[in-house]
């Protein structure tokens, strides 16, 4: 399935908007009006929007085409890089940055939480401080990369449970590291993954909590008891369940049970790919979970919206095919996605075998909501959203967005890394 698109809204002329926004256009967003589908209560709406906020949701006075549906943009919450652009690489500067944001644009996402993961603290914090320092050069950026999401060190070192994270630059959470993350941060929105096992974890949720973080548990293989310690101290999100794991688990006692067996104590991210959680533990974490603590993330590494090659994941290469799994050269293993956002929904909507219409709720308000975000078609909410162009069977034809800032086409790049 391909996502044509990516572009603006006609600039504000005086004449209405109607149908899908013209591809190209990038200025203007800031006012205009569409008609199309609702997609969440499934009624022809007009909608109108000024200055970056939805200003009236009203009854269309005539049906829109069929098959024209407006939805909220994409958030994604963990994207580790993508067209290309490997946010773990230091100096990276603001053409890097524009192509990720652009690309993952094209596929649906207006808003996502840049991810960094493990590495020696000081290259850490010091990725942190210049990111933030190319972002605050860029409106563009400004709009896109609207929070930090920064999953270890602080993580499980155990054999399956550490993923691609090099388990020997693991450690134990301080206090102080909690602080320097929040300071550097300013006052952004900052979602930590960490494994509640490690010494001082539970201390740590605490401070992070108190000092307006987002904490969600992942690449940990934590006992029952711990992680309701690790819930009762805050912590509200288990990140990618169903990865960071290993491959065979005990049919006992394993993570998946641990967390399953107390529905909604946390609200859970799955990668929608069908390849990093197969269809069945897709379906039934869904039946699990209550409404609203499931959502999506792409966990896009720099393959995402880029041709097969092999690509940097940090110090690793890794290797992309045309079946877009991605794995260490040689290896079985996964590490990190290719997943496009828009793709994820359609892809969870297959192994759900529902309504496309719901899987782009758990892409899009669910964990804007999850971190803290306005989303929705409703007056008064960003105009952040998507025109989309569906044929009879639900199979997306066309995506636009409109909203945040754009200032330009997503710029063609050839850095992946070919042998
Ligand atoms: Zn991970």
């Amino acid at each position: 399935m391909a996502i044509r698109a990516s572009a603006g809204a006609r600039p504000a002329t005086g004449k209405r908007l109607v149908g899908v926004p013209r591809f190209g256009q990038t200025a203007g967003m800031n006012t205009g009006e569409i008609r199309g589908w609702h997609y969440a209560t499934r009624e022809p709406v007009r909608l109108r929007w000024r200055d970056g906020r939805i200003t009236s949701l009203a009854a269309a006075p005539a049906p829109p085409p069929p098959g024209l549906w407006l939805a909220p943009a994409l958030v994604d919450l963990q994207v580790n890089g993508y067209a290309g652009v490997d946010f773990q690489q230091d100096g990276l500067g603001l053409d890097d940055l524009l192509a990720a944001v652009r690309g993952l644009r094209a596929a649906g996402c207006t808003r996502f939480l840049l991810t960094l993961i493990t590495d020696e603290w000081p290259r850490l914090t010091a990725r942190l401080r210049h990111l933030r320092a190319v972002r605050s050069r860029s409106p563009e950026l400004q709009s896109a990369i609207a929070g930090w999401h920064v999953e270890g060190p602080f993580l499980s070192a155990e054999p399956g449970f550490h993923g691609a994270h090099d388990p020997a630059l693991m450690f134990d959470p301080r206090p102080r590291h909690i602080r320097e993350l929040r300071a550097l941060a300013a006052g952004d929105p900052l979602l930590l993954t960490l494994a509640p096992e490690r010494r001082g974890a539970l201390e740590a949720i605490r401070l992070a909590v108190s000092l307006g973080m987002k904490v969600s548990l992942g690449h940990t293989n934590a006992g029952a008891e711990r992680l309701d310690a690790a819930g009762a101290a805050g912590a509200t999100g288990f990140t990618h369940l169903g990865n960071a794991c290993p491959r065979e688990l005990d049919r006992h006692d394993n993570l998946l049970w641990r967390v399953l067996d107390a529905p909604g104590r946390l609200t859970v991210s799955l990668i929608p790919d069908r390849i990093h959680v197969s269809p069945p533990l897709f379906r039934l974490v869904h039946r699990v979970q209550p409404e609203g603590a499931v959502y999506y993330t792409t966990d896009a590494m720099a393959a995402a919206g880029a041709p097969p090659g092999r690509y940097p994941l940090g110090r690793l290469e890794l290797e992309v095919g045309a079946d877009q799994i991605v794995r260490p050269p040689g290896q079985t293993h996964f590490a990190g996605s290719a997943l496009r956002p828009g793709d994820g929904v359609f892809r969870a909507a297959e192994m759900l075998r529902g309504d496309w219409q719901e899987a782009w709720r758990r892409f899009s308000e669910t964990p804007a909501r999850f971190i803290g975000w306005e989303s929705g078609l409703a007056p008064g909410r960003p105009a952040h959203f998507c025109a989309l162009r569906l044929t009879e069977a639900a199979q997306l034809v066309e995506l636009s967005v409109v909203g945040g800032v754009s200032c330009g086409r997503v710029p063609r790049r050839g850095s992946a890394r070919r042998n």
